[in-house]
């Protein structure tokens, strides 16, 4: 299947390791992306050492960790502000950091540059508006009135994704999970130098992306899963804020911008049944989003992407490609969900508390084998 003509349908995380990992292994790529503006929101985001190697293993890894702020260990806090653990985290790539904060757009930027200058093409403001599969290949329609014929389609769509429609119209919606996350960048203080959790009903960490900027993301309780509008956002959060230890309570004062809160209810979907269907199949968030409790939903896209290449190169029909791909990925995948809903729900007693630490070392153990 050395010549196989493919189209990734979402120009986000995994979309866009799929077509680094997929031009790597010499196939032709074409992406297309709804968004006209290919906007990322400004926050930052946590990888860890699988991810770390697999950025290595995209040939990615001196421009991604030169863009963002690596570090070794995560420092976990009680309520009260006292720090009670200390986790290291294994370097699995000799010579680079365990884990990494990078901000969002950082991230985009070094995904998208190497995507291009890969071969692949991006077409903006497009999405899939037909899919027939005739057996041996598949015509597509698109938004701007285009068509073309492709051997495979990668719906990297992300959590609310139309391919999941195509591929498995029966699956469960997204659920929510009765948390929000708020999120804010703030100027890094000399101290944070790994991520900082503090655990408690309402989970607050603090997460350096630069020699400049760091994040706090806030867990909070949502049973209503209210709408908050943007105007008041900053307020809101910092409403969410109070009684925490002086070192969050000094940042406190610092959100006051709407524009640069980032609220998320979060929600989560596992697909248990196949993950393609014909030529077509499904990565990332599109087939198991997971909340962010364990710091991996991007991490398990962009593994996704490197063993969807992997396997399309060693086996001899996309179907045979796209079974043992979802073999090789199902157990981590559903891990993540599973235990980043436990967390979730221990935190709103909505299940039994879980011990975060134990937890972390264990994920930490899980995702350092081989993928
Ligand atoms: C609050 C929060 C915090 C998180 N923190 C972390 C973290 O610290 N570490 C971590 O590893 N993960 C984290 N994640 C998870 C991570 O963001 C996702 O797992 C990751 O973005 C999934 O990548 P994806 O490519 O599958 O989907 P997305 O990143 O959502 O990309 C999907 C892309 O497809 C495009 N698209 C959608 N529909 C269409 C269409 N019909 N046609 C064309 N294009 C389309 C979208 O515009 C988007 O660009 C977090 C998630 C949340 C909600």
């Amino acid at each position: 299947m050395k010549d196989l003509k493919i189209l990734v349908v979402g120009g986000g995380i995994g979309g866009l390791t799929s077509a680094i990992a997929l031009r790597r292994a010499g196939f032709t790529v074409a992406i297309v992306e709804k968004d006209p503006d290919w906007s990322v929101y400004g926050v930052g985001i946590i990888q860890q050492a699988n991810v770390i190697r697999a950025m290595s293993d995209l040939g990615v890894v001196d421009d991604y960790i030169d863009a963002g702020f690596g570090f070794d260990s995560v420092e976990i806090y009680i309520p009260t502000g006292q720090q009670v653990a200390t986790i290291p985290s294994p370097r699995l790539v000799p010579g680079y950091p365990a884990n990494l904060g990078i901000g969002r757009r950082a991230l985009h930027r070094v995904l998208g540059d190497r995507a291009l200058t890969a071969g692949a093409t991006i077409r903006l403001g497009v999405t899939v508006t037909g899919l027939e599969d005739d057996g041996s290949g598949l015509d597509v329609a698109f938004s701007d009135g285009t068509t073309d014929r492709y051997d495979v389609v990668i719906g990297a769509d992300g959590l609310y994704s139309q391919i999941r429609e195509h591929v498995a119209p029966d699956a469960p919606a997204p659920a929510f999970v009765g948390q929000g996350v708020w999120r804010y960048n703030f100027p890094r203080p000399a101290d944070v130098t790994a991520l900082c959790a503090y655990d408690g009903a309402i989970g607050v960490g603090l997460v350096p992306l630069s020699d400049t900027l760091m994040y706090m993301y806030v867990t909070t309780p949502e049973p209503e899963n209210r709408r908050y509008p943007r105007s008041g956002l900053a307020a809101a959060m910092r409403g969410k804020l109070e009684g925490q230890p002086p070192r969050i309570a000094a940042l406190v004062d610092q959100i006051n911008d709407d524009d640069a809160v980032v609220y998320k209810p979060l929600e989560w979907i596992m697909l248990e049944g196949p993950w393609h269907r014909g030529r077509v199949v499904l990565l990332g968030d599109a087939v198991h989003a997971t909340t962010p409790h364990l710091g991996q939903g991007a991490g398990m896209a962009i593994e996704d992407s490197i063993v969807l290449a992997d396997e399309l190169l060693q086996q001899d029909d996309p179907e045979s490609a796209f079974t043992a791909f979802r073999a090789r990925r199902i157990d981590r995948c559903r891990y993540i969900v599973e235990k980043s809903k436990a967390i979730s729900f221990g935190q709103t007693g909505q299940g039994p508390r879980v011990d975060q630490s134990k937890m972390t070392h264990e994920m930490f153990e899980l995702t350092a084998r081989p993928i």
